[in-house]
């Protein structure tokens, strides 16, 4: 439970590093906005600020939206810094600014909790979820912030209940500046697919948050001034079915309340098609997209990978059943499986054409810690260490050709042609399929209308206008306006141009392989 006061009160300073560039951030698309600046606002470090004590004063900085200023190392008194594998050299970074002002830092997250070796210059490492390590590090810094002489570790053995998780500080953030929302439910998964960390992490037994904490939360990001999406970061939303269902009847109730004034979004597995009891639901709490790991269409891949459950029913009927529903899939890929033939580029791309999906973000396999892929490949001996590479895995296929097929998938499959006919598709067949909600008051707001004139206005100059696909745009945009399809015009256009300008800067290979790649196309920052 939060302390209410720890004296003395110490000023921290909570630092989420920025990350590198990548597919699944949409930064090509915030310039078609009114002003956002970075992808959701961060769960966890939001998380710890609420649950330091009452009395101590926070101050949160996304260094996607700014640095950490000298102003601000010069207020504190510790630095906390959070993130995933691919923030590590900035969060090394962070580290080093910090201690140029003799501020002791704390490191948390997934990052090094899967990985504590690759942060040796930071003073605190905590390991594991929000417990009794969290607790021991504020009794520590109450009692000497200064930096200890040598690393301290602690990790958690006594997992804080999620239904004692406090509200995310979202007041700290500058919420207007994010491209989506955030809200977690749930943490851990019961699969166990062979390339994921999620099990090894955070448990294949899903912890839960209560109905009524989240709709707290909801009523929080709407104060916040969240009236857009709102993603629910669980890593499998039905990971506990029972759970899900009894969230939706309150999400259903918030709702309808509010006059549905936010979109939801979350990742569930496929198999979430042959649950038209929770679909439906879905469909009524105004849930839009669903991210699902499809990873591959060729199902020995999947059973190799042990993700047999995609196959519980036929792919592209799941996906169509999901669409019934209102809801667009989005989807993960993989490429560089040991499955994988010389073929196997063209298969995804008749994939992406039967299946409709307008956003894949296909990857090349990387092998993350605490897996059992990492397991299997050090024990072939086909680990690679070598940062200039777009994956750590010795491929069956050679390297270069897996790279070659990936950027191939990637150029053709974001084609604008290509691409906007999917998104049409989806307006035509998907989103007619959504709940029709009544314009609340909200929606109909003039700072409301006045950010989509404006996102109109940029996406009207800089894709009809200045875009070089524009014959593409304007044929698919004229078609949403007889439509009278604002929302589907501007939501399409927005992050369609994100995937046009990554996809082309991937395919002349500008940009990582994979989600997971520590490799950065900038200067890089070691650790001290
Ligand atoms: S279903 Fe998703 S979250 Fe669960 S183990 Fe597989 S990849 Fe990880």
């Amino acid at each position: 439970m939060r302390a209410e006061r720890i004296e003395p009160a110490r000023r921290i300073l909570c630092v989420f590093p920025r990350y590198t560039s990548s597919f699944g951030t949409f930064e090509h698309a915030y310039p078609l906005t009114d002003g956002v600046q970075a992808f959701m606002p961060p769960q966890g470090l939001l998380l710890i600020a609420a649950y330091l004590p009452a009395n101590w004063p926070v101050r949160f900085i996304d260094e996607n939206i700014r640095a950490a200023t000298k102003e601000d190392f010069e207020w504190a008194e510790a630095v906390f810094v959070s993130g995933m594998h691919i923030q590590r050299q900035q969060m090394n970074e962070i580290c080093q600014r910090a201690h140029a002002f003799g501020l002791a830092v704390a490191i948390g997250g997934p990052s090094v909790s899967a990985c504590p070796d690759y942060y040796p210059s930071f003073d605190y490492l905590h390991v594991g979820e929000l417990g009794d390590a969290t607790d021991e590090l504020i009794a520590t810094l109450a009692r000497d912030p200064s930096r200890p002489e040598a690393q301290v570790a602690l990790t958690t053995n006594e997992r804080l209940p999620m239904t004692d998780f406090p509200v995310p500080a979202y007041e700290l953030a500058e919420i207007s500046r994010y491209f989506l929302g955030s809200i977690q439910y749930s943490s851990g998964c019961p699969y166990q697919c062979e390339f994921c960390d999620i099990p090894g992490l955070y448990g294949r037994n899903p912890r839960i948050k209560s109905p009524q904490q989240i709709i707290a939360e909801l009523d929080k990001l709407r104060e916040c001034g969240v009236t857009g999406s709102v993603y629910f970061v669980d890593d499998n939303f039905i990971g506990n079915r029972k759970a899900a269902l009894d969230l939706l009847p309150h999400l259903i109730a918030w709702q309808k309340k509010t006059g549905y004034v936010m979109r939801l979004a979350c990742e569930a597995t496929l198999n979430i098609a042959k649950r038209p009891e929770i679909l439906e639901k879905m469909r009524e709490a105004f849930f839009i997209t669903i991210f699902c790991g499809i990873e591959t269409p060729d199902p020995d891949a999947l059973k190799a990978m042990q993700k047999d459950h995609n196959m519980m029913v036929p792919i592209l009927e799941g996906i169509h059943t999901i669409n019934s529903y209102g809801m667009e899939v989005v989807s993960g890929i993989i490429m560089g499986l040991d499955t994988d033939k010389p073929e196997t580029g063209d298969a995804l791309l008749a994939f992406v054409e039967q299946s409709r999906i307008p956003l894949l973000t296909i990857n090349l396999l990387q092998a993350l810690p605490k897996t059992p892929l990492w397991d299997r490949l050090a024990r072939e001996n086909r680990l690679v260490h070598d940062d200039s590479r777009d994956s750590n895995v010795d491929f069956l296929l050679p390297y270069e050709d897996v790279v070659d097929a990936w950027r191939r998938c990637m150029a053709i499959a974001y084609q604008p042609e290509k691409l906007f006919a999917r998104y049409a598709y989806q307006c035509e067949y998907t989103y007619a399929n959504r709940l029709k909600v009544p314009v609340s008051p909200e929606l109909k707001s003039w700072a409301n209308i006045k950010r989509a004139l404006i996102m109109l206005r940029n996406i009207f100059w800089k894709v009809g206008v200045r875009g070089d696909y524009r014959r593409v745009f304007w044929k698919f945009a004229l078609t949403r306006l007889r439509h009278g399809d604002i929302e589907g015009l501007i939501a399409s256009s927005m992050v369609g141009h994100h995937l046009i300008v990554f996809a082309r800067d991937a395919s002349r290979g500008r940009q990582n392989a994979s989600n997971y790649s520590i490799r950065l196309r900038e200067a890089s920052v070691p650790a001290e």
